[in-house]
């Protein structure tokens, strides 16, 4: 079997050829994250990692990107990692770019050798869910790192020459913390400075255990145009250097993209806009979002 259970990938590798070579996710205990609860967590075999790229190979010779799943595969021991990426970019002529998923404790487990060995073999960007940059939120979402984790997770695979994409989760402190969530997630993000940062928007599964949170009433949930708020605030306390800034995933309300900082006035003006108009036309209707 190719595929173990539902595959979830960013929206930025939906042309890309996923090849999952571990099965969920190693932490699997974020609060608002049911995508991987039934899965039990598990590094494929060689063998089977052999067969997933004999049948890539077979019927997707031509494939340009491909994207290493499951939710946090830069897990994998460094060794195999390397003789998966050798043999992808042996096999498939025409391939520019491999993507993974990585939690930060996964990142903070590799040495800066090893990540700069990972780019060397053909690794190309790694994706990496910061969610919030504030202590008491990553705590209640049970993420499992602390904000200075997550900025040194961050800060090492920039050092390491690969391409970093960051996500947040907006309305993840709920109205409660929305201040707070917008201003420390700034922080974090500024001091990692990643190539690429693209929001998410927070979406409540009846599974997931935030489902109880919210309706225990310690969370409540922001409504669209509070969203544009707390983006807006974030936005505005970003301060970064060469950064592409990109909502484009289906559960955010509006898609926006600005190229940071040469567009950040502009990005904010569009988000005052439909504020200041109340264009809730514009936004994205509650039966569209998706994860
Ligand atoms: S958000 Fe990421 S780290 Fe957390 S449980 Fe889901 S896949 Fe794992």
């Amino acid at each position: 079997m190719l595929y173990e259970g539902a595959i979830y990938r960013p929206p930025s590798e939906a042309f890309s050829l996923i090849l999952q070579i571990t099965v969920g996710c190693r932490h699997n205990a974020c609060t608002f994250c049911s995508v991987y609860k039934n899965k039990r967590f598990r590094v494929k075999s060689e063998q089977e990692i052999s067969d997933i790229i004999a049948w890539a190979k077979e019927y997707h010779p031509t494939a340009e990107r491909i994207f290493l799943a499951d939710g946090d595969a830069l897990t994998v021991d460094t060794a195999l990692l390397i003789s998966v990426l050798d043999r992808l970019h042996a096999n498939f002529p025409r391939l520019k770019r491999v993507g993974i998923y990585s939690g930060a404790k996964d990142i903070l487990a590799k040495t800066p050798d090893e990540l700069a060995e990972l780019k060397a073999h053909g690794l190309s960007i790694v994706y990496l869910g910061v969610e919030s940059g504030s202590e008491r939120i990553l705590k209640s979402v049970h993420k499992g790192v602390a904000p200075a984790q997550m900025a040194a997770a961050g800060q090492k695979v920039k050092t390491s020459g690969l391409t970093l994409s960051c996500t947040v989760i907006v309305g993840l402190g709920g109205k409660e913390l929305s201040e707070e969530h917008a201003r420390e997630t700034a922080k974090v993000i500024n001091a990692i400075n990643p190539d690429f940062l693209a929001p998410l928007t927070l979406m409540v599964e009846p599974e997931a255990p935030i489902a109880r949170t919210v309706k225990e009433g310690a969370l409540t949930l922001l409504n669209p145009l509070e969203s544009l708020i707390e983006i807006h605030a974030l936005v505005q306390s970003l301060e970064l250097t060469d950064c592409t800034f990109r909502s484009n995933h289906a559960s955010n309300y509006l898609p926006l993209k600005a190229h940071l900082p040469e567009e950040k006035e502009q990005l904010l003006h569009t988000i005052e806009d439909i504020l200041k108009h109340n264009r809730t036309e514009l936004l994205r209707p509650e039966n569209m979002r998706a994860l």
